[in-house]
């Protein structure tokens, strides 16, 4: 099946939009304060199908650090790389249950790292990219390069945020290291750290996120520039990790209530993907305790039923 008729679509999300504006439950993340100074009531919704239409709606040219929505994506390019079966045997992917910048994560398995949806395993992942570029310069470039791809657009980083999480990132600067001593992160963990932080730090909007989404949902095919990001095998796997852990410690209900591979990120954008059908993406700031945006999940739960996109239904 495909996703509804664009005017059903772009009833569907204004109603669930208007209808989420009354919520004002959840808080601001505020470790750094680029994140703390964004609007608590903002809210924006973005659908683009695998035809490449859009609807959107709300606070669409806001612009916001990508964070860990970056995660499945850099995964995705590492799959590319490295092969997907090479890199699940060095990323693992199980989901943890544990918080995303859990140091018991990486004492779980003799693997080190259960799943790269979580701070450890995203870590190394990026360090896989300094394994295929050969530096952290060649990595990052291979980053913003591939991530530019899923959204169709050159995305830079927002400068603020880098040199700010550049200073406060100690606790994944211990995760790294830590990795190191077990051998699971390629190279300086310094570095794999530095490139991750760069990563999280790339400025968005919610279309970017939904473009990035439908980009997975087609195959690896970005529906607008019909250019091939990442091969069609590759995506599959993507998609099953974000289903194990997308969404922190409620990755569960999540898949219980929505019925779809999504990923948020603490500056509250949730990308869900409608494998064959589209990518949806919210972006509302204030966070429930897990870290998920609050109205993001009202909304995508509601659409997903409306849209009839989980993958579990018979029909
Ligand atoms: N830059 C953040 C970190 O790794 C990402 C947090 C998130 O979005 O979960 O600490």
């Amino acid at each position: 099946g495909s996703l509804p008729g664009e005017e059903t679509v772009r009833a569907l999300v204004t109603e669930a939009h208007a209808d989420s504006l009354g919520v004002h439950e959840g808080l601001v993340a505020t470790y750094i304060p680029q994140l703390a100074e964004a609007d608590p009531d903002a809210c924006a919704v973005s659908v683009v199908s695998v035809a490449g239409r859009s609807v959107e709606v709300g606070d669409i040219g806001e612009r916001f650090s990508i964070q860990s929505v970056s995660k499945p994506f850099v995964l995705a390019l590492a799959c590319d790389a490295l092969g997907a079966d090479r890199t699940r045997d060095r990323l693992g992917a199980n989901a943890t249950g544990m918080p995303f910048n859990s140091v018991m994560a990486v004492e779980l398995n003799e693997q080190r790292t259960m799943n790269p949806m979580v701070n450890a395993g995203a870590i190394a992942a990026t360090s896989l990219l300094v394994e295929v570029g050969g530096d952290g310069d060649a990595a990052w470039r291979l980053v913003q390069a591939g991530l530019s791809r899923f959204a169709g657009r050159d995305l830079a980083v927002d400068d603020e945020v880098y040199a700010c999480e550049s200073r406060t990132n100690l606790r994944n600067h211990g995760i790294a290291h830590l990795l190191h001593s077990y051998g699971s992160v390629h190279g300086d963990p310094d570095v794999a750290t530095d490139v991750y932080t760069r990563q999280c730090s790339l400025s968005v909007d919610t279309h970017d996120l939904a473009v990035m989404a439908a980009t997975l949902a087609d195959g690896g095919v970005n529906p607008i520039t019909r250019e091939r990001v990442v091969r069609e095998s590759t995506c599959a796997k993507v998609l099953a990790v974000m289903a194990t852990a997308g969404l922190y410690e409620h990755s569960g209900d999540w898949l219980w209530d929505i019925g779809l591979p999504g990923k948020s990120g603490v500056s509250g954008a949730i990308v869900t993907v409608s494998p064959g059908k589209g990518g949806l993406a919210t972006w509302s700031p204030r966070l429930d305790e897990a870290g998920n945006s609050v109205r993001g999940q009202m909304i995508t739960r509601r659409l997903s039923i409306e849209l009839g996109l989980n993958v579990f239904a018979s029909r």
